[in-house]
């Protein structure tokens, strides 16, 4: 089966490569999905609609995809911070578990196939553990504690592309995040210590809980085999974490773990790292509180290639917002049109539109020249409506074709479903339409300046009348 010809950039061997599934029309994809010891921010959006977008691309190719997210819900944050306001952890995560799952839907992001969390994956991480101290590649430390020996994995390295020198062997590190420069013998198993509280679980391996690293190779690999096609997540997360699951997956199974590696670069805020002492962090729920409509936001956060970093503005916001305008009318135009055939005019605007979005998407899924090729399109397609050409055949074979692109941008359908009309609107433009009929203008005019007090704009057209919803 051909699937396109797409192409991605690999981060393990540093080039755009042509991808091939592991079986044909089948694709296996994990993502490192949220650690849920507080809200995500657009920062996490950000990589879980570029993962969205992987996913919608392939399956617009034809692929099946079986995609696998994970939910970190124990490790040194979740328990910090479940400490921190005294409740149990379980009852810390499930919150924001819950808040995560709000934030994706709200966002369109299509849902994985599988979220596995890793408290209740507890039994495989333990066997993975045993596995690295049986080969060798682990070892106990005084602490009771077991790490990773990285000068025991010669490709220790490869991905983050780091030299490993022999002064870092047998250097540890119990944290679950640390820098590239201070790469050493990494934990799997962390020993009960009293600051874990009662966060533990008695094993064969001993009292304690899995480091976050082993946690990734464990799950992904009991969903989706020793080896599978396509590990995404943030560029943040490629040391050491990613770095850590391959060295643990590999040593363990002798296979390789994954063979393409997709990173996607960070959001800046305002043209700034978000931080929150500097005032320009955000979740999506701060955004929407502020009255932020949340396909503008995934909208601005996609039209990005998701290599580059991208500058989170109001400003771009607000241009986000107008462009779903833009390219809403421009359906809502379609629907209505009734004019003259354009023939072939039509098919090779159809044809080269097509061609043009597909071949930047498989370009590394080049987003923002796939949306330069439907701009061009709709200008086309506008300038044709306003000489009363296309008919209502064709505006129906547009209309099919915007709906096939926006299976993968996702931002239309959503526009237009919000747009329904209210119950009350619909039948103040039926009264309006009857007093059109019996030519009482007075009463026309009256409800056409009520409808525009609810934000619902009418023009009558030689085709009847149009609505639409005005945001301003
Ligand atoms: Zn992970």
């Amino acid at each position: 089966m051909q699937n396109g010809n797409i192409h991605f950039f690999n981060t393990l061997t540093h080039q755009k490569e042509k991808f091939v599934s592991i079986e044909p029309g089948k694709v296996k994809m994990y993502t490192c999905g949220p650690t849920v010891y507080d809200y995500i921010h657009i920062g996490n959006l950000r990589a879980f609609l570029f993962e969205d977008i992987v996913r919608r691309w392939l399956e617009y190719r034809g692929f099946q995809v079986t995609q696998v997210m994970n939910v970190t819900d124990v490790d040194d944050r979740t328990i910090k911070a479940s400490k921190a306001l005294g409740i149990p952890i379980k009852q810390h995560t499930e919150c924001f578990i819950k808040a995560f799952f709000e934030d994706i839907e709200a966002l369109n992001i299509e849902k994985a196939d599988y979220y596995p969390k890793a408290t209740e994956h507890i039994p495989e991480m333990v066997a993975l553990v045993k596995k690295l101290l049986e080969k060798g590649y682990a070892y106990r430390g005084e602490d009771n504690s077991v790490y990773f020996a990285i000068s025991k994995f010669k490709d220790y390295g490869k991905l983050a592309r780091i030299q490993v020198g022999d002064l870092k062997a047998g250097a540890r590190v119990k944290v679950d995040e640390y820098a590239k420069e201070e790469a050493s013998d990494f934990v799997v198993w962390k020993a009960w210590d009293k600051d874990d509280g009662d966060v533990f679980w008695v094993t064969e391996i001993g009292k304690g809980r899995p480091g976050w690293h082993i946690e990734c190779s464990a799950m992904s690999m009991k969903y989706l085999g020793e080896t599978f096609d396509i590990h995404c997540g943030g560029v943040d997360n490629m040391f050491p974490h990613h770095e850590n699951e391959i060295a643990q997956s590999e040593a363990a199974t002798g296979k390789k773990f994954v063979n393409y590696w997709l990173h996607n670069e960070h959001l800046l805020v305002e043209g700034k790292k978000m931080a929150k002492r500097l005032h320009n962090y955000y979740t999506l729920k701060d955004l929407m509180a502020k009255g932020y409509d949340p396909m503008a936001i995934r909208y601005l956060m996609m039209s990005a290639h998701y290599g580059q970093q991208i500058n989170f503005t109001f400003e771009g916001l607000e241009a986000a917002r107008k462009t779903l305008e833009r390219l809403t009318n421009f359906v809502n135009r379609l629907l209505e049109t009734n004019g003259k055939p354009a023939g072939d005019k039509i098919n090779q605007l159809n044809e080269g539109v097509q061609k043009g979005f597909e071949a930047a998407m498989d370009d590394d899924l080049n987003v923002s020249v796939a949306l330069a090729h439907l701009f061009d399109f709709v200008r086309d397609v506008n300038n044709l409506l306003d000489n009363g050409e296309v008919s209502k055949e064709e505006g129906k074979g547009i209309c099919d074709l915007m709906s096939k692109f926006d299976k993968v941008l996702g931002v239309i359908g959503q526009v237009k479903e919000k747009e329904k009309l209210s119950k009350e609107a619909e039948e103040l433009i039926n009264r309006r339409e009857d007093a059109r009929k019996n030519k009482d203008w007075k009463t026309a005019d009256q409800i056409r300046d009520q409808l525009k007090t609810m934000g619902i704009v009418i023009e009558d057209t030689a085709q009847g009348i149009r609505w639409r919803i005005e945001k301003d």
